[in-house]
């Protein structure tokens, strides 16, 4: 049994808040002078029914962490323990998604929060060996044009240590997927590639919404593209690799179980499958973690492990030299 820590991998599908530990949240609690209430998660993490009322437990949990982040010195304090976890992880790549207007009051606007994050990207890249790179995200949750603006401010932030792709996050529930169309389109002009969420807790129409007007090149989780084979074709036909976060499933309620998770279905349809911790703050379980439960609950060998592996790093962003590099690496892991 090789050791899953060191299998080198690539994180695509991680939220910038969601990211931290209890640990990380109760300092910059007492950074921000707010007190955290107890209850804040239990020790088996959150546990949601999977209906509205469950949604927005989870969101009510993350706007109070996300309150906690009222400085420039938290953000930063943020993206560097992102980093070294990751490290501390085997990860060669963290492609770690990031809202900005909730964190731009407090250091003077939308572009000063992009900016701070990208400049601390660089830095704790240079420090963990980590490559960091940043996704900026549109909420769901807000109105279309608040999506707009983000995607021009992105579109701004490109270039080298600049935003490598535009994500929609929160309640995929939430408004006409149609509405972003704009927003991803002044994203894709700029280069920037659309990493948009679905297929999580809608199933495949929502799926076929989100890949007609969204045009992704990764879909967040799209997990439930398991239900439709038609879909699931395509989407391995065009190329769209899944963000795949089985923890994430399993807390949020989409799956009873683990071993529900339909990875194995997934991957044998040969969908490109990068495996991510989405919220690690409130399901209490990381990257690592996911390839665990892939070992112990879905039963894959230390050689899908590593195809696994694999298909996180072609499916990220980083350049084909970096990816063979790092490729080169799975197979000295399995070779070991
Ligand atoms: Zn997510």
């Amino acid at each position: 049994m090789r050791e899953l820590r060191s299998l080198p991998k690539a994180h695509l599908h991680l939220h910038f808040t969601g990211s931290m530990s209890i640990a990380s949240l109760q300092y910059l609690a007492d950074l921000a002078g707010k007190p955290l209430p107890d209850f804040l998660i239990d020790e088996n993490g959150l546990l949601v029914p999977f209906n509205e009322r469950g949604w927005f437990r989870f969101q009510r949990l993350y706007d109070m962490a996300r309150s906690v982040v009222t400085s420039e010195a938290a953000m930063r304090f943020i993206v560097a323990q992102a980093a070294r976890d990751d490290a501390a992880e085997g990860s060669r790549r963290l492609e770690l998604q990031v809202d900005p207007s909730t964190y731009a009051p407090f250091v003077g606007g939308l572009a000063p929060a992009i900016e701070i994050i990208l400049d601390e990207a660089a830095r704790a890249s240079a420090e963990t060996g980590v490559q960091v790179a940043i996704i900026v995200a549109a909420s769901r949750v807000r109105h279309p044009l608040d999506a707009r603006t983000i995607a021009r401010l992105a579109a701004r932030h490109t270039g080298e240590n600049g935003v490598v792709a535009f994500g929609l996050s929160n309640n995929e529930r939430s408004g006409t997927t149609a509405d972003w169309e704009p927003a991803f389109r002044i994203a894709r002009q700029a280069g920037l590639p659309g990493v948009p969420h679905g297929g999580e807790l809608l199933g495949p129409r929502h799926v076929r919404q989100v890949v007609e007007h969204l045009q992704p090149a990764r879909l967040g989780h799209g997990v439930r593209a398991a239900e439709d084979p038609r879909l699931l074709d395509d989407l391995v036909a065009a190329g769209v690799a899944l963000e795949l976060c089985p923890t994430s499933n399993v807390h949020l309620g989409v799956y009873q179980h683990q071993s529900d998770v339909p990875l194995r279905q997934l991957v044998d349809a040969g969908a490109t499958v990068a495996l991510g911790a989405d919220d690690p703050l409130l399901f209490l379980s990381r990257l690592t973690d996911q390839y665990q439960l892939a070992r112990d609950e879905l039963g894959f060998s230390d050689d899908e492990l590593a195809d696994l592996a694999r298909s996180s790093i072609s499916a990220s962003l980083a350049s084909e030299s970096d990816k063979a590099t790092w490729l080169a690496e799975v197979d000295a892991w399995l070779a070991e």
